[in-house]
C-alpha cells in the first residue's frame, strides 16, 4: 500500500517542532523523495525508510528551503553507501541551483559519489515528471517568486493520488492537480499575494478540486489547530500536517 510521509511540514522561518517541508512517497521497494531543504536523509530514517529504496528526488524550486540541503543530502547517500546513480528531477532553474549549491564543494577524493542524472521538466501544465512500474507523476507550475511547480503524485498499484500545491499563492493549477486526489497537501504558510496561501484558501482549493483529505504543510511557528475553524467550514476534513506523519493512499 502506497504511503506519504510528512517529512517535515515547517516554513522558513524556525520552529522547535517542525522542519522543513519536504516529502516522500513510498511503495515497498521505491520510495520517490520530494524536496531537502533540510537534513532529509535523517528524517527518511525517522520515517523508517531504508535509503536503499530511494528511486529518485524530485527538487521543486530553487528556495533554500527546498532545495538547501542537496550537498548534505549526496554526502550521506554516499556514504550510506550508495553506489548506482541517484535521478533528480526538476524544472530548469531548480535543478541548476543544486547544481551550483553541489559544486561549491570539492568533492573530488569522494570516491564512488553516486552520478547524478539530471532530468529536466517542462514547466508547463500537465508536464510528466516521471513514470514507472509504481508511480505516475506530473507536474504544473503555481504561482511563486520564482518558478516552481505542484505535484501530482498517481499509484499505479492502489489507483490513490496525492498532490502537492508546493509554495504559491492560491491558484486554479492545483485545483487541477489535486482533482480528486485522496490526499492534497497544501501550503498554508499565510497569505501573501503571489508567495503564499492561507489556511482558508488551501481549504477552498480542496474543497473546489474534490479532494478527499487537505494536509496543511509549510506551517509558520505556532498554528495550531484552534486556528483551523474558518478553513473547516470551507473544507471539514482539513488538518494540521503531522510532522513524520504517514497516510495511506
Ligand atoms: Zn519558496
Ligand atoms: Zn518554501
Amino acid at each position: 500500500m502506497p504511503q506519504l510521509h510528512l517529512l517535515g511540514t515547517g516554513a522558513s522561518i524556525s520552529d522547535p517542532h517542525r522542519t522543513t517541508t519536504m516529502l516522500a512517497v513510498t511503495d515497498g521497494p521505491s520510495t520517490v523523495v520530494i524536496d531537502c531543504g533540510g537534513d532529509v536523509v535523517q528524517r527518511l530514517l525517522a520515517a523508517g525508510i531504508a535509503l536503499d529504496t530511494i528511486e529518485a528526488l524530485i527538487i521543486t524550486h530553487e528556495h533554500p528551503d527546498h532545495v538547501g540541503g542537496f550537498p548534505l543530502f549526496m554526502e550521506k547517500i554516499w556514504l550510506a553507501p550508495r553506489r548506482r546513480p541517484i535521478p533528480i528531477y526538476g524544472i530548469h532553474a531548480a535543478l541548476d541551483q543544486a547544481r551550483r549549491t553541489f559544486a561549491t564543494f570539492d568533492t573530488s577524493t569522494w570516491e564512488g559519489l553516486p552520478e547524478r542524472i539530471w532530468h529536466e521538466v517542462p514547466h508547463t501544465p500537465g508536464a510528466l515528471v516521471l513514470e514507472d512500474v509504481h508511480w505516475r507523476i506530473t507536474a504544473a507550475p503555481v504561482v511563486h517568486p520564482v518558478p516552481n511547480i505542484g505535484l501530482r503524485i498517481e499509484s499505479k498499484t492502489s489507483g490513490g493520488v496525492v498532490a502537492y500545491s508546493c509554495d504559491t499563492e492560491p491558484t486554479p493549477s492545483v485545483v487541477e492537480l489535486g482533482r480528486e486526489a485522496d490526499l492534497l497537501v497544501h501550503e498554508a504558510n499565510g497569505y501573501v499575494a503571489g508567495v503564499h496561501s492561507s489556511p482558508e484558501q488551501a481549504a477552498r482549493v480542496a474543497r473546489e478540486a474534490h479532494a478527499r483529505r487537505l494536509l496543511l504543510v509549510h506551517l509558520p511557528p505556532g498554528l495550531t489547530e484552534a486556528d483551523l475553524a474558518e478553513a473547516r467550514a470551507h473544507f471539514a476534513a482539513t488538518e494540521l500536517g503531522e510532522e513524520l506523519g504517514t497516510y495511506a493512499f
